[in-house]
This record gives structure tokens, sequence and C-alpha cells, in this order.
């Protein structure tokens, strides 16, 4: 097998096409300078690193030394920049550096590194270039298979607008690798390629090296012929535009071709051709190859002093050429060593940059953070600051706020103090004013009993020489013929003595009232009977109402059999005569009229009638107090002691009856009381009606000024066997209520002095809800009312009516709870 030379190798080498850029600049001082001013100008980074790529592409093919350094920073700056494009450039450049300078390590590193860049961003003119040259490391590594591998590749990434310059460079470096694997077919196939791309490109370099390419393709096919018409068109063009260079190879290879071909002859003349070029143009490798060739030449044709002379030569340049390339190595070594170093270096300051950025941000971070934690450090010293202010201002508020306070508790204890010793004191007085008022109270009760026995005395002893005055002047008028002046005084002695008597009675009946001693005298007597005579008094005794004009009636409310009662006679007379007198006493004309009627077969309701001067609403409680007598200048005029109607119904009271007055002001008065309709063989009315209720488990209580007024309700109340207790006002109604939980109802008389109704009956609820029942003599229709909103559950009026009375009680003691009935109690209670 066909082993290429080591020369032809070399010589096929020097036509590798690197992708360098698609702009070739004129590596003119030029160029560099206006170059420079842009990158000492330019702002940009990118910019930067476009022009450093620039400069290091220039410095290539003139300066590596400045090329590398430009590509350097170009990368750096790519770098830090993290511009893939700027960093795949300064890569490519780096590649081609190291790619002259031997370094196919450092080159293949650098082309991959730019290719890893470049995949970013998909440039495939750049991709398609970076593979090619990656090929063009491995093919000077004899790396074939692998060469052919990255330009086929390359070759897939151009198309139709690539540069034809590039695509016929890399079919050139097919060519190449076919040619060294000796698969020449295929080489001159992509030399042709290469060569129509040149030709269309009009690259008459290129062209020349094609067509020198495709000669040494058909020479290794023993093509001869047209080995040598391809090297004929290569010298040609090379010939045309002064390639020296290639002249002197193409002359050197059509030397070797004819002592291939043993034409010794003509190979002498070539390769003499291709020793002078190399000579001219100090192409050493072509000297000594020459040079070689002419002594093999001379050798074989048996010139053997000629050929010693060519081989001398040989050596010689060999000699040199080793020294050179001994040097070059060594050169080569040092910049190797160099770019190492450098390589190293930049590597270092990578690291170094890398380390710095790391150390930078660590402290930028720290930085950060410091800040940070400073911020809120410093806001939580101010926030504790704030809070110590506000604890200490909170403080000394507070401290201020408990002085004052204690200050204040002082002041209020003091007042406090002072104020209750106000109050022990005024207590003390107050059970010391106690004492005083129960002693005196005590002493007035006896002095009253003493009174009113000392009145009942005296009344008696006073009366008896009175009716002896009566009685004797009563005889001289009668037996003694009196001159009409002395009949006169004797009437006046009379009537003087009758007044007294009857002022007398009175303040005896109120002694005897007021000391309980007053006892009632209940016969059975013809009331009609008892009308009767009353009318023949008022009108047979009195002129002075006949001078008056004064009319009095009489109406009997009974038939003569029916008129048999039994009551306290005396004392129904005593209150008809009062009430009579009165009604002649303030009526000046006109009438009065007294009588009875049966009420509801109990009670006899009994009035007198006048139409005398009447009494104004107000009055007409007022006048049944003590003592009341209603303007006082008028009834001077009328005269009287203002007790009568008091002692009256004190009296009708105790019979069991009540008494009020109609009356208006100006139209006269209707006095009304009440008395029980008893008969022989019915002592008293409601026992008649004993079995209607059973309230033996009930309690009632009764406010009443005394225990014996309002008789006639008690004798209603008592065949119910109900019991009832007593309160003489309204603190000791209370206080009973109190202590006595088995109070079912309450009755209070109206008409008491000295008591707040609405006020009693709330306290009393407030204790207990029971029925509550005001006694009073109805006097107005709208009464009903008032009570009612006083609290009242319901009134119990005048005339009071027994079964009435008991059904009305009866109904609120429903609705209110009540004690459990009593077994033995057959009667059906509340019926
Ligand atoms: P007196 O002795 O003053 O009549 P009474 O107690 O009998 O005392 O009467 C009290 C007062 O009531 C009288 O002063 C009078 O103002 C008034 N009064 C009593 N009856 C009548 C009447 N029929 N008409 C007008 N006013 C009367």
């Amino acid at each position: 097998m066909f082993k290429i030379s080591e020369m032809a190798r070399f010589s096929l080498l020097i036509f590798f096409f690197v992708f360098r850029s698609i702009c070739v600049f004129a590596s003119t001082p030029e160029k560099i300078d206006s170059l420079k001013n842009r990158l000492n100008r330019c702002g940009e980074e990118s910019k930067k690193t476009s022009l450093l790529n620039q400069l290091s592409d220039v410095y290539t093919d003139i300066q590596l030394d400045s090329a590398l350094n430009y590509a350097s920073r170009a990368l750096e700056l790519a770098v830090k920049n993290s511009d893939d494009f700027g960093k795949a450039n300064a890569n490519n450049k780096l590649g081609n550096i190291f790619l002259k300078q031997g370094n196919l390590e450092f080159a293949l590193k650098h082309f991959f590194d730019a290719l890893a860049c470049c995949e970013k961003f998909e440039n495939k003119e750049m991709l398609g270039g970076l593979h090619n040259n990656i090929g063009i490391v491995y093919q000077t590594q004899k790396n074939y298979q692998r060469a052919l591998e990255y330009y086929l590749k390359s070759l897939q990434y151009f198309d139709s607008e690539t540069n034809p310059l590039v695509l016929a460079n890399t079919n050139n470096n097919i060519g190449l690798v076919y040619s060294f694997v000796q698969k020449y077919d295929k080489a001159i196939e992509y030399f042709n390629n290469s060569l129509s791309l040149r030709i269309r490109a009009n690259n008459a370099q290129g062209i020349a090296i094609s067509h020198a390419n495709i000669a040494f393709a058909q020479k290794g096919k023993k093509n001869y012929k047209q080995a040598l018409k391809s090297y004929e068109k290569a010298l040609k063009m090379s010939q045309k535009y002064g390639f020296k260079q290639i002249q002197t190879i193409v002359n050197c290879n059509l030397g070797d071709l004819y002592a291939e071909k043993n034409d010794m002859q003509k190979a002498t003349i070539y390769y003499k051709k291709a020793l002078q070029l190399s000579e001219k143009i100090a192409l050493l490798e072509w000297l000594k190859k020459s040079s070689k060739g002419l002594a093999d030449v001379y050798e074989r044709s048996g010139k053997m002093t000629q050929a010693f002379h060519y081989y001398k030569k040989y050596k010689n340049i060999e000699d040199s050429v080793f020294g050179i390339e001994s040097r070059k190595q060594f050169q080569h070594l040092e910049a190797r060593y160099e770019n190492a170093k450098k390589e190293k270096e930049l590597a270092q300051s990578k690291e170094e940059n890398l380390r710095l950025l790391q150390k930078n941000e660590i402290y930028e971070i720290k930085l950060r953070s410091t800040i940070q934690l400073s911020i809120v450090l410093s806001f939580l010293l101010i926030a504790i600051l704030l809070l110590v202010v506000i604890y200490f201002r909170l403080n000394k508020f507070k401290s201020r706020l408990n002085k004052k306070l204690e200050r204040k508790v002082k002041e209020r204890t003091l007042e406090l103090e002072a104020s209750n010793q106000r109050l022990i004191n005024e207590i003390e007085e107050k059970n010391r004013v106690e004492k005083r008022l129960q002693i005196a109270r005590k002493q007035a009760e006896e002095s009253d009993r003493l009174k009113s026995a000392f009145l009942a005395n005296i009344s008696h002893e006073v009366r008896t020489p009175m009716n002896v005055i009566l009685g004797f002047s009563e005889l001289l008028e009668k037996e003694c013929k009196l001159t009409s002046e002395l009949a006169s005084y004797t009437k006046t002695i009379k009537d003087g003595t009758r007044q007294l008597l009857n002022i007398i009675n009175d303040i005896v009946d109120i002694s005897k009232l007021d000391s309980g001693s007053l006892k009632l005298k209940e016969t059975e007597f013809d009331l009609n009977e008892l009308l009767d005579d009353m009318y023949k008094v008022f009108t047979a005794d009195n002129e002075v109402f006949d001078s008056k004009g004064i009319h009095v009636f009489v109406s009997k409310g009974l038939q003569n059999d029916e008129a048999i009662i039994i009551t306290d006679k005396l004392r129904l007379r005593q209150v008809l005569t009062n009430l009579v007198n009165n009604g002649l006493k303030f009526t000046k004309q006109g009438y009065v009229e007294f009588g009875y009627l049966l009420r509801n077969d109990q009670m006899l309701e009994f009035y007198v009638k006048d139409t005398g001067i009447g009494i104004t609403q107000e009055k007409q409680k007022e006048i049944f107090n003590r003592f009341i007598q209603l303007e006082n200048s008028n009834t001077r005029n009328y005269g009287g002691t203002g007790i009568g109607l008091s002692i009256s119904k004190e009296l009708i009271e105790l019979l069991g009856g009540n008494i009020w007055v109609n009356s208006q002001s100006g139209k006269g008065s209707t006095f009304r009381f009440t008395l029980p309709f008893k008969q022989r063989g019915q002592k008293d009315i409601s026992e008649k009606k004993q079995s209607l209720f059973n309230w033996s488990a009930f309690t009632i209580m009764l406010v009443q000024e005394k225990e014996n007024k309002n008789r006639h309700l008690k004798t209603i109340l008592e065949p119910t066997q109900a019991k009832l207790i007593y309160a003489s006002d309204a603190p000791k109604a209370l206080d009973k209520l109190h202590t006595n939980p088995n109070i079912n109802a309450i009755i209070i008389d109206a008409d008491m002095n000295g008591i707040s109704l609405f006020k009693t009956v709330d306290l009393l609820k407030q204790i207990k809800i029971l029925p509550v029942f005001a006694l009073t003599n109805l006097t107005q229709e709208n009464e009903t009312d008032a009570f009612t909103l006083a609290g009242f559950d319901d009134i119990i009026a005048a005339p009071l009516e027994g079964d009435h009375v008991l059904k009305k009680i009866n109904n609120s003691l429903i609705s209110c709870p009540l004690p459990p009935i009593s077994k033995n109690n057959d009667l059906n209670l509340l019926s």
C-alpha cells in the first residue's frame, strides 16, 4: 500500500483553510489604529468585546502574542458580561491562535468552548466554521476519521447563503483528508467542488491551490497525465499572479512526479526550478526537499559527484532546518510554556475573579444582611426605647393618678367618717327623740284618756244643770203668764241652753268614741214611726223654717208592717237629726227631704237631700273630718262646731254602714248613709249568707285607722271564717305583709289620712303579688279608674252589698296562688 511521504503530507498541510471570521480585514496598521481608537472610546461592554476580537483577528496574521492578548481580554469581558456571542468568537480566535502555534490541545479546547457557546444562539455559519476548525485540529493530529466527521458536519450547517470561499475551504479540507487516507477519487471530488466554488468567487490563489491538490490526488492514482495537466494549470495561475510559494511547491511536486516516472532529466529541471525559487523566498523546507530530490535523481543517474553535492546541501539544510526546527521547536515550546503560563494566569485570574466575585457576592449578602439586621435592630431599639418611655410615662401617670386617688380616697374617707359620725349623731338623736316621743305619746295617750274620762265626767256634771235650766225655762213658758218680753227672754235662755247641750253632747260623744267607751244599744223599733216623729219635730217646732219658706219632706221606703228594724235607734236619730239640721241650716230656700229605701234586701240606705249652698268636690271628703268647717266666714254666719259630721260618720261605721255625700256647689247636697237591714229572727244580714264562701284557710288584712272602723265590712267578712288582721297605717301594713306569709288579700280604707295610696300599693305588691282592694265611698263614676291606675285590683264601694263584695274578693282570689284547701272542708271554695 502506498504510504504518503512526510514531505508530501507537509506539502499539503500549508493549504488548510481555517475559519476565522466572515469579514476579512486588511492587516494594516491603519486598521489596527482605527480599532484601538474605537476601543478606547467605546463605553459599551459588548462592543468592546467585539472590538477586542477584531483586533485579535487582525493580529493573528502578524503577531500571535498580541492576537492572544486581545482574544484573552475579549474572552474575559464576554465571560464577565455573560455575552455568549463574544465568548464564542473569542474562543474561536484563541483556537486559531493555538492552532497556529501548534498547540493542538489548547486549540481543540477553545474550539469546543466556542462550539458550546455557539450552540446557545445557533449561528449556523459560525457553527459550520467551528466544526471545520475542529476538523483541522483532528486532521493535524492525524485523526482523519474524526476530522472527516467534523468537516462533513460543518457542511451541514452551510447553505446557499454561506460565503462560497468558506464552503470551498471546507471542501478542500475534506479532499485533503481523503488524499491522506488515499481515497483519491473522493479527494478529487471534493477538490473539484472547492475549485468550482473558488472559480465562482474568482479566488486566484484558491484556484491555483485546488489545481495543485487535484494534481496531487491524480498523481496518487498514478494518473500522471491528469496530474501533469492540473500541475500546469496551478503553475500557470501562480506564475500569472506571482504566487511564489505555490510555484515552488508545484515545481517540486513536478520533480517528484517525473522522478516517479523515471524521467530523470525532467525531474532534474523541476527540482532545480524549485531549488531556485525556494532559495529566493527562503523556503527552507522546499530547499531541503528539492536538494534531496536532486541528490536522489543524480544518484539514480549514476552522477555521484552531483549527487553528493546536493546530498551535502540537503544535509546542511537539514541541519540548519533542524537548527531552525529546534529553535522553532524551542520557540514553540517556549511559546507553549508562555501560553500555558498565560492560560494558567488567565485561569487563575478567572478563578481569582470568580473568587472575588463570590467574595463580593458574599460580602454584599453579608452587607445586605448586616444592613437589614441593623435596620431591624434599630427598629427594635427604637421600639424598646419607646416602650421604656411609655412605661415610665405610664408609671409616672399611674403614680400621679394613685396619689390623686389616694388623696381623693383620704378626702372621701374623711367625708365618710364625718358623715358617719353625723349619721351616728343623727341616729342617736333620732333614738333620743323617738324615746322622748314614745314617752310623750304615752303621756299624751294617758292624758288623752284622762281628758276623755274627765270630759265624760264633766259633761255629765254640766248636763244636769243644763237640763235644770231647760226644764225650768219650759215650766216658766207653760205655767206662768209671761209678758211678751219675758217670753222672748225665756225662749232665748231655752235655745241657748239647747245649743249648749247639743255641743256638750257632741263633745261627750267624741270623747267616748276616742276612748272606745261608746256603747251601742240595738233595739227593735218602728222606723217609719221614728221618721214621722222627727218630721213633726222639724215642721212643728221651727218657725224659723216657716219664715224662710223652706219645706220639709219625709220619705219612707218600707210599708209600716215591714219597717220594724233592729239597730241603735238613738244614734240613728242623732245622725239623721244632725244631717237634717245641717240641711236646714245651709238652705235659704227650697226644701229639705229625708228618708230611706231598702237596697237588695240587705241594706237600708238613708238620705237627707237639700237645695242649699252645696259643697265643692274637693271639700266633700274633708267635711267628715273633725273640726272642718268650709268657708269659715260663711259658716260663722251659720254657726256650728264642725264636729257633727265626723261624729255621724263614726257612729254609722260603728253601726255597720257607710256615709258619703253627693253635692254640687250652689245646687244643694244629698247625704247618704247605709245601715244593715236587720229584723227580728235575723240578727245580722250577713249571717244569712254564711254558707256562700268558706275562706277559713285565708287571711285578709284590713288597713284602716281603727280596728272598730268599717264594722259593716267586718260583718260581711266574718261569716266566711276568713282570718282578719288589722294594720293602722301603711308602714305597719308593709311590716305585717313581710312577717306574715299567709296574707292572701288586702283591703285598704282609701279615706285614711296621711297615706299615699299609690306608693303603698306599689310597696305591698313588691313584697307579694296578691289582690289589693280600695274601700271607698264612691262619689263619682271615674273614681274607679283612678284606683285602678293607682294599682288597686278593684274597689269595694259603699253602699256595701254583702254578696257583691264577697264575689268581688273571691274573683280576685282565684287569680292568685291560694293556700291548700283543708280536706275536712267539704264546701266548694271559690265557687
Ligand atoms: P257644723 O256644726 O259646723 O255644721 P258639721 O260637722 O255638721 O259641723 O258640718 C261641717 C261643715 O260641713 C259645715 O260647717 C258646713 O260647712 C258643711 N256642711 C254640712 N252640711 C252641709 C249642707 N247640708 N250644706 C252645705 N254645707 C254643709
